[in-house]
């Protein structure tokens, strides 16, 4: 090998990892749910990591309020479908990756023939939702959540504890209550604190749990819920079982 050939592979220091698997992550097709902060960022990494067939779906469109977290919208975007925005500057990002926008509510979603599913949601009613079909359809579904400088992973396996196990009383509450950074609802919910930071760490480490999947590593994934506190920088899992009430299990218990 010729000096510095090496630096001609885009994926060189990936496949540095010995255990990465490159050629699963570029032939696996993925769901984004969710194209904000977390949908931004989770897209952003997957494109630079080799992800190549991406769906995003987001009815939302780009309000200037989003720009302070949100690496591919820019002002002239404003008014513009979110999931639109999001797939055409990803494209740009690495023009061989297709990014396809799907402008509607993941309810309206026929297709959920994925490898991978991504949560990168602000209300619970579309997170059970997409847990819900990911698990009928033994999908791995990845959930990102945040709330200023504090946010949380969830990695839902095929059979294993999913979204609808851990939500309790307080999540039930609100389940109908749709709170979106553009405020588009029937339910007026005051907007959560967010910010670019937490963002980019809760979608890294989601991107981050795929590629672990999809590189036949599961056994390193979140096990059940990581809480991470940006204040102190601190993070703490909180280990899972699967409910015996829960309907997601039916088949398996
Ligand atoms: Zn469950």
């Amino acid at each position: 090998m010729r000096p510095r050939e090496y630096d001609a592979d885009r994926f060189d220091r990936m496949r540095r990892i010995g255990w990465l698997d490159v050629d699963r992550i570029q032939n696996s097709k993925c769901l984004v749910v969710g194209a904000g902060a977390l949908g931004n960022e989770a897209v952003k990494c997957m494109v630079l990591a080799g992800f190549r067939r991406i769906a995003v779906v987001d009815m939302d469109s780009v309000a200037v309020s989003n720009l302070s977290r949100c690496v591919l919208f820019r002002d002239e975007d404003a008014g513009v479908n979110k999931a639109e925005v999001v797939a055409r500057r990803a494209s740009e990002l690495c023009p061989d990756a297709c990014v396809a926008p799907l402008a509607s509510k993941v309810q309206e979603l026929k297709d959920w023939d994925y490898d991978i599913v991504f949560g990168c949601l602000d209300n619970i009613s579309a997170r059970l939702h997409t847990n819900s079909h990911a698990c009928f359809h033994g999908i791995p579904y990845i959930d990102g959540g945040t709330d200023g400088f504090r946010g949380k992973v969830q990695v839902v396996l095929p059979g294993g504890p999913c979204l609808e196990c851990a939500v309790n009383k307080s999540h039930m509450r609100v389940l109908d209550s749709r709170f979106s950074c553009t405020g588009g609802g029937t339910v007026f919910v005051p907007k959560a604190a967010a910010e670019i930071t937490t963002a980019s760490v809760i979608a890294a480490m989601q991107v981050r749990e795929a590629i672990k999947i999809l590189s036949g590593k599961s056994d390193l994934c979140i096990r059940g819920i990581c809480y991470y506190n940006g204040e102190s920088c601190e993070s703490d899992t909180l280990t899972l079982s699967v409910d015996p009430a829960c309907p997601n299990h039916e088949e398996t218990l």
